[in-house]
């Protein structure tokens, strides 16, 4: 920036009062996105000032689940406006590539300092909560993120099978190397309500347990109580939402998956 001073990262002032969360999985496809997105937009339906970076740079698809893929942020005043969608100030790596169709091979120095503009250069405002999607895994974003924000606690996404347990544990477990807490961990897919049956009759599809495995298994190496936070069902209407930039929690408030979003978004 032409020698213009540092911006300072305004959630680690002291006297900051943004809640900050960042939400980390094992490994894709467990939801971590889908969650993170209608979290968000259920604090912003309750008022919260709610805030997301999608960090998850090879993944990202915070923006079409908001439904303003392609969206660009404006600038104002050198400052990056985030774009808002459904209460929800946004800012994705995706807003950064130059070509959508061509795959981000950003290092690990490019990512950290992408990572730190959006902190320091993006016109946040004052925020309740600060929501970060992490790439899955354990990767340079965490580390990057861990020392930008050491403030900033972390979620766990995971779904009930036992082999996606261990690899959450070990993403969660990062929080130990880099003196973070860890918020709680959520199971996502944890059941099928039987479409045949009845809701009471659930279908395990990807087994059971491994929410509550990976919540003991962070107590126990953090020392520290880990809840888990909530148990989120299979619902074609979560993936639906998603696609069509309208986040479930919205869409079909009364869907169970909801509920229990809602009930997670309360407990942040
Ligand atoms: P990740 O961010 O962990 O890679 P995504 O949020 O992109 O995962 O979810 C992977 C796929 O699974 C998406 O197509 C999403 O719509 C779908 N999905 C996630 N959670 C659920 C759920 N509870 N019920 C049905 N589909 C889901």
């Amino acid at each position: 920036r032409g020698g213009a001073p540092e911006r300072e990262i305004p959630f680690t002032k002291p006297g900051s009062l943004t809640r900050i969360y960042a939400v980390a999985s094992g490994k894709g496809g467990v939801g971590k996105s889908s969650v993170t997105a209608n979290l968000a937009a259920a604090m912003a339906a309750d008022g919260v000032s709610v805030g997301l970076v999608d960090a998850d740079i090879y993944g990202h698809s915070i923006p079409r689940m908001f439904g303003v893929a392609g969206s660009q942020p404006t600038v104002v005043e050198r400052m990056i406006m985030p774009v808002p969608a459904h209460g929800v100030k946004l800012i994705s790596t995706e807003m950064f590539k130059p070509d959508r169709d061509i795959p981000v091979a950003w290092r690990g120095p490019m990512l950290h300092r992408a990572l730190q503009q959006f902190l320091t250069d993006v016109y946040w405002g004052d925020l309740d909560v600060l929501l970060l999607d992490l790439p899955p895994g354990t990767g340079d974003v965490a580390i990057s993120l861990a020392q930008l924000l050491p403030n900033a606690e972390i979620l766990v996404v995971t779904t009930p099978q036992l082999a996606a347990a261990e690899v959450a544990e070990r993403a969660g477990s990062i929080a130990m190397q880099t003196h973070q807490q860890v918020a709680g961990v959520i199971e996502n897919m944890s059941f099928l309500p039987c479409p045949h049956c009845g809701p009471e009759h659930r279908l395990e599809l990807f087994g059971s347990g491994g929410g509550q495995r990976v919540a003991d298994g962070l107590s126990r190496r953090l020392g520290a109580t880990v809840p888990l936070l909530g148990e989120i069902p299979l619902d074609t209407r979560l993936r639906e939402g998603g696609d069509a930039g309208s986040p479930l929690v919205l869409g079909e408030p009364d869907a169970p998956a909801s509920a229990t979003l809602r009930e997670v978004a309360k407990r942040l």
